[in-house]
């Protein structure tokens, strides 16, 4: 495969963006070589500036649950733009989209939109101090909810593939308010609250963690977190910005049927555009500016075009049993993930839910950071490699998920399984 419009590229965007790229992840810095550049993508393929075409397992790292391009999200976006790109005054479609949201995620009664999913949980945090008056929050080690300094702690995605998981510039201060607990650990949870429980506003938890690679909560992890922060009076914050509309429609929250204070949303809400939400309980949302004390604004946030394509991909998803259909797609293809790997005699730990899963280059159960960072990186680099060159296009760290759309055909899958079968070949002969 010929790189070399794509290496020029790389050089001329690193005189100009910090590593040359505007997220860390996306340049190859933990498995090396050059990114390819992407000049565009069409359902699930994605093509780049030296021609060649990928079948992409990134999605944008979850927003394309429909793949690229589709005509409904499209459509919506050019009649949004025609109209106007940004008032600063309020529209029907941000209604619109939040009873879309409350409807589909029937813990949230009420939504507030924002930019990022960073945006959303930074609010959601500050939501939650605002309600109970305290300052400290619970995160477990290897989830990731964004770059803000309250929750750079120990964080994954990113901060695992960099290993750096503290950032610096985050005041100690601020650190100091964040308590890390290791995920699939009860115990560990509720020792902390017994010592400290007046002090913690609330946990926030990714409920089915995407951003050490997917890891899976043990049976009655999850209700254990609901149960324990019910008894010392913290809410209880579910980051699904990823795993919304992915681990299943209603979230991973709907599938373990957990009944969180707060939701955060990003990606698929917003269609592949900008937009992310929280919300949860009316009498919490009320808090929020202008309705509440609590304050949080933004000049884009229900931003018109990012409403438009909102709407489209949620609507669509619902009106077509889009997230079932992603599922299976998914189910057979680490299906044949599994046997390629076990034919080679690759040890691998393939963790799937929804339409999203992880192959961690790994002989032992992979249940929280620790057991996920003793993965074969160098395994992981080499199969990741020779993916790419077969024209697979796989998130570029062991430390991420990979994402189905219901524009992966089966015949996409089955390319993609004869080449794990040549990369897993390749890595059991290293
Ligand atoms: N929370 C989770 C669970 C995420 O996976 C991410 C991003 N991958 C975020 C929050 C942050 O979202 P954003 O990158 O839009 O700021």
């Amino acid at each position: 495969m010929e790189h070399t419009k794509s290496q020029a590229a790389f050089e001329e965007a690193r005189q100009y963006i910090p590593g040359g790229v505007n997220s860390p992840v996306r340049s190859f810095r933990s498995v090396g070589g050059v990114p390819p550049f992407i000049s565009g993508g069409k359902g699930s393929k994605i093509y780049d500036i030296d021609g060649n075409e990928y079948i992409d397992y990134v999605m944008s790292y979850g927003p394309l649950l429909m793949g690229h391009v589709p005509d409904c999200v499209t459509d919506a976006i050019k009649a949004a733009a025609e109209k106007g790109t940004s008032y600063g005054a309020p529209t029907v479609a941000e209604t619109e989209l939040a009873k879309l949201i409350c409807y589909l995620v029937p813990s949230m009664d009420m939504v507030r939109m924002v930019n990022s999913g960073t945006e959303a949980t930074m609010s959601a945090l500050r939501l939650a101090r605002a309600y109970t008056g305290r300052d400290c929050i619970i995160k477990f080690i290897g989830c990731y909810h964004g770059h803000h300094d309250s929750l750079l702690v120990k964080a994954g995605s990113g901060g695992a593939t960099f290993g750096v998981p503290d950032s610096p510039g985050v005041p100690k201060a601020v650190a100091a308010t964040t308590i890390t607990v290791p995920f699939n650990d009860l115990p560990a949870l509720e020792k902390v609250f017994a010592e400290r429980g007046e002090e913690i506003a609330c946990v926030i938890m990714e409920p089915t963690p995407g951003n050490m690679g997917l890891v899976l909560p043990h049976e009655g992890f999850l209700e254990g977190v609901r149960a324990i922060t019910k008894k010392y009076g913290a809410l209880l914050i579910c980051d699904e910005v990823m795993s919304g509309f992915r681990s299943a429609q209603g979230g991973s929250q709907s599938l373990y049927d957990i009944d969180p204070d707060i939701t955060c949303l990003g990606k698929v809400i917003g269609g592949g555009l900008p937009v992310a939400a929280y919300g949860g309980k009316r009498e919490i949302m009320q808090m929020v500016s202008p309705a509440g004390p609590m304050y949080q604004a933004g000049t884009l946030s229900g931003n018109p075009l990012a409403m438009a394509a909102g709407i489209a991909a949620l609507t669509y998803m619902e009106q077509n049993d889009v997230c079932n259909r992603a599922e299976s797609l998914c189910a057979i293809l680490t299906g044949g993930l599994e046997k390629a790997a076990a034919k080679a005699g690759v040890p691998v730990q393939i963790h799937r839910l929804g339409s999203m899963f992880t192959v961690f280059f790994n002989n032992k159960p992979v249940t929280d950071f620790d057991s996920a960072a003793a993965s074969d990186l160098e395994a992981f680099k080499i199969y990741f490699h020779s993916m790419l060159e077969q024209g697979i296009y796989l998130p570029p760290s062991q430390f991420e998920t990979n994402f189905v759309s219901v524009a992966h055909n089966p015949e996409d899958l089955q390319k993609t399984i004869d080449a794990a079968e040549i990369a897993f070949a390749e890595v059991a002969k290293a």
